[in-house]
């Protein structure tokens, strides 16, 4: 019992983790101290590490030691990275041959172009439009850069 009440009294001295002042009682008792990561923070106080926007009541999600993303931030974290730039896809994206692109990214491997009617030809890991395809088919040996596997 007696550990209880100790437990108590340290919460309401404890410091929000955002500006460092005491969070108080009263504070805590109207909802305007949040809990994330096992630290306290004011409400306002609580911040996303990547955009800085306030977490406010929405959701927050533990990212490395200490900090945490906003739900639209840890999205994009997690989200599949494209193909072809490594970044992730958190935007619009087109899924093909299980693997993700941004709609800009998917494109002719070779002439950069976009795909007419969403036609194309996977060779070696990377879309091709039908006539790229066969320059690079028949051509590869001839290629001043071949593709190495
Ligand atoms: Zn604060
Ligand atoms: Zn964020
Ligand atoms: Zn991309
Ligand atoms: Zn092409």
């Amino acid at each position: 019992m007696m550990k209880n009440s100790a437990v108590n009294q340290q919460i309401y001295k404890v410091l929000c983790k955002g500006c460092n002042n005491i969070l108080t009682r009263d504070e805590a008792i109207s909802g305007k101290v949040i809990k994330l990561n096992n630290d306290l923070y004011h409400i306002n106080c609580a911040k996303c590490s990547s955009c800085e926007t306030t977490i406010g009541i929405r959701a927050a999600y533990p990212s490395s030691v200490g900090t945490f993303l906003c739900s639209e931030c840890n999205l994009m974290a997690n989200a599949p990275k494209c193909h072809a730039c490594r970044k992730s896809t958190f935007e619009k994206c087109v899924s093909a041959f299980d693997v993700h692109w941004h709609q800009s990214c998917f494109k002719c491997r070779k002439c950069s172009r976009p795909f007419q009617r969403m036609e194309y030809i996977i060779h070696k890991g990377f879309a091709y439009d039908e006539d790229c395809y066969y320059q690079e088919t028949l051509n590869i040996l001839k290629d001043d850069e071949p593709i190495k596997e």
